[in-house]
This record gives C-alpha cells, structure tokens and sequence, in this order.
C-alpha cells in the first residue's frame, strides 16, 4: 500500500472509489463487494435460530427521533454486510468457513477479528459517504453555505474523520500482518461458555480509549460464537502492542466468573456492540420490561453517549 495513503485527502479520493468495492487487505479488488455474513451462518448462527430467525437490534428514525428495538430477521439477512467480493469472501475466510474452530489456531483467531474489524470499516465508510453526499446536495441546493462551517458539514467531517481511523487501524495491524501472513501480531483473551444452550452471536469492534476521532486509537473485537448446542466461545482480540488497554477494558468480563461474567458480558455488549443477535425464544420469554430496558439503554449509548448502567436486567444470556 502507498504511504500517500494515510493522508486524509488521499484517503477520501480512494474511498469515493473503494465504496462498495471490495475491501480485501491491499485494496486493489476491482470486484463490487457481496453481502456476505459477519458470525459465519451455517455454524454459529444456525445454533440461536428458530424457524431460521434471529433477533437484532435495530436502529429506526420515529416521529423525528431515534429508537431502538429488537427485530426479527432472517438467518440469511442477519449480519451481512458487503464487504468483499465473492472470490475473496472464500478465499480469505476458507480457513474458518470450511473447518471446525479451534480456539488454539492462530490464523483463524486471526480471521474472525480480521472479519469484524472489516465490518466496522464498512459501516463507518458508509455512514460518513452517505453524509458527506447529504452535504454536498444541500450545498447544491444553496441550503448549507459552501464555504461556512455549519452542523452539516460538522458532522460530515467527524464521521469521516472516524472512517480514517478505522481504515488506519485496519491497515496498521490487521492488513499488514495478514499479508504477511503474521498472525500473531493480534493477540486473543477467550473463554468459553460452557453447559448452557448458546443464545447469542456477536461480531463487533470498538474503541477502548478516547482518542478523538481520526487519531490512533487503541481497539478490540468481541466475538461471541456459539461452537455446539451447548457451548459459545467469547474471544476478545487486540493488536499485541495495545494488549494493556485492551485486557484493561475486559477485564470486568475476564476477572469474574459464572454469572457475574455472563452479567459484565452482556453490559459490554449492550454499551459497545452493535452488531449481536439473539434466539427468538430467548428474547420472546423476557418480561416485556426488560425488553425495554435493554433498548433503551441501547439508545443511551449509541444516541446519546450515555454508558449504560451495569444492572442485572442488562442480562443477554
Ligand atoms: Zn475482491
């Protein structure tokens, strides 16, 4: 990859061209991007589905406002993004599509962080294209000035700001060491919930510092995979250099154990998470008020910037 690259103005120019392409590690894909699945389907997914369902959470615009609440979607729909194409969707992900996981195989540790890293960049990619053509349409209609800061052009900024992060730190300690084929570059924290029917699945990345946006940051993915109908593994993976921040923050989940680690499991989630789906039967047999809570502190966090409350009726599991 160029250097040039890690400059901003270079890095809009090449997103307006990568959009919807393909996001493989050195970004020289012609191919348009397939909706392909961030908790792989057949396995773990498959484990928490009812009549080929899930529930989610879903973010919707009511009334002028935001809200959350828990859908039901299809297996197939549940998760996707289009991230890669086809070729290498199979290609990349061959080592932990096509065999049982193993907790002790680097390079499909490796895989499952390198696929939610990849997810979260799609998502900040697209979040910040779809602003910054919202500006530059209001610009054309003579509604926002052109050349005046305004909220509109604010926050087309922040968000691609935070694109630029994601994408840097993809490419600092995920592309890199991929292409190299170094593996263990990203370390993993893992335990494995075990005796109990798996209920969730989740595939997602977040910040654990507070660097503003744009800047390096220190990040973790947090996977939960449902591996058989009695037990799902819990990775947390991070950059090697940043594994004291990272185990810092996780530490609630990793210091406790049993149900006070299922209770800073589902609060981490909750707080952080976005993309996690959970067993219909599980969500239809919570009491009506839980299920709000748990959308509403949803909110808080995602909308507002509240951290949620750790509360026993936060519990996913
Ligand atoms: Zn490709």
């Amino acid at each position: 990859m160029a250097e040039g690259q890690s400059n901003i103005s270079d890095f809009f120019k090449t997103m307006k061209v990568r959009f919807e392409k393909c996001l493989e590690p050195t970004l020289s894909c012609a191919e348009g991007a397939i909706s392909a699945h961030s908790v792989q389907n057949a396995t773990s997914l498959g484990i928490i589905t009812d009549d080929n369902h899930v529930y989610e959470m879903r973010m919707r615009i009511k009334n002028g406002a935001p809200q959350c609440a828990f859908e039901k979607v299809g297996r197939n729909q549940a998760s996707t993004f289009p991230g890669f194409c086809g070729r290498h969707d199979t290609e990349i992900f061959k080592p932990i599509d096509t065999k049982p996981l193993s907790l002790e195989d680097a390079e499909q540790l490796f895989l499952i962080a390198y696929r939610s890293v990849t997810r979260e960049l799609h998502t900040v990619m697209e979040a910040a294209m779809r602003l910054q053509m919202t500006l530059q349409r209001q610009i054309a209609a003579g509604v926002v000035p052109k050349d005046e800061p305004s909220a509109a052009m604010m926050e087309a900024t922040a968000h691609m700001m935070k694109a630029w992060g994601v994408w840097k730190h993809r490419v600092e300690f995920y592309d890199r060491p991929l292409v190299k084929r170094r593996f263990a570059d990203v370390g993993h924290s893992i335990f494995v919930i075990e005796g109990r029917k798996p209920v969730l699945a989740s595939s997602s990345f977040f910040s654990v510092d507070d660097r503003p946006w744009g800047k390096r940051f220190a990040g973790v993915t947090l996977n939960v995979i449902p591996t058989s109908t009695t037990e799902a593994a819990v990775i947390v993976s991070y950059p090697k250099e940043q594994s004291g921040k990272a185990r810092r923050y996780v530490a609630p989940i990793f210091l406790k154990s049993g149900e006070e680690r299922l209770f800073a499991l589902s609060h981490i989630l909750v707080d952080r998470a976005e993309n996690f789906f959970v067993s219909p039967t599980h969500v239809e047999g919570w009491p009506a008020e839980k299920r709000k809570l748990i959308e509403e502190a949803f909110i808080g966090t995602v909308i507002r910037g509240e951290p949620a409350k750790p509360s026993p009726d936060l519990m996913l599991f």
